[in-house]
């Protein structure tokens, strides 16, 4: 399957997640948790760059489609690529909404809406700060 190089940070096992991440990012990545709202690092970010797996590395995001959505958390109206991001029913909570995972880890991102910017793709992708990690253009 290629890339080989980074295969292993995609095919952790969860004692090896445990080790790697702190009891919060664990939470969130592995674990579908939710970062509590207007608490996360990224909500008002605002520099130029990209946004990466918090548990693989994966690029993700751009900062170019980051707008403020008012959620509470930080909002994209799209994936760098579509490839980067799985999106799978998610019944969790008595509703059904798309949760967003990173197509190389599995890592649990966030969820995708249909309240998005309609200028754009119409899309909020609700991400958690605590599953992203933004490195500088
Ligand atoms: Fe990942």
């Amino acid at each position: 399957m290629g890339d080989g190089n980074i295969s292993k940070e995609k095919n952790r096992s969860d004692a090896e997640w445990r080790d790697l991440l702190d009891k919060q990012r664990y939470h969130v990545l592995r674990e579908k948790g939710t970062e509590r709202a207007f608490t996360g690092s990224y909500i008002n970010h605002k520099e130029e760059g990209t946004y990466h797996c918090g548990a693989c590395g994966q690029v993700l995001f751009s900062s170019n489609a980051k707008y403020d959505s008012g959620s509470g958390w930080p909002s994209f109206y799209e994936p760098i690529d579509r490839q980067k991001v799985n999106e799978i029913t998610d019944n969790s909570i008595g509703m059904t909404r798309v949760e967003v995972i990173c197509s190389a880890c599995k890592s649990h991102l966030g969820h995708v809406f249909n309240d998005g910017p309609i200028a754009t793709s119409g899309l909020r992708y609700c991400i958690n700060s605590i599953s992203l990690d933004f490195k500088k253009a």
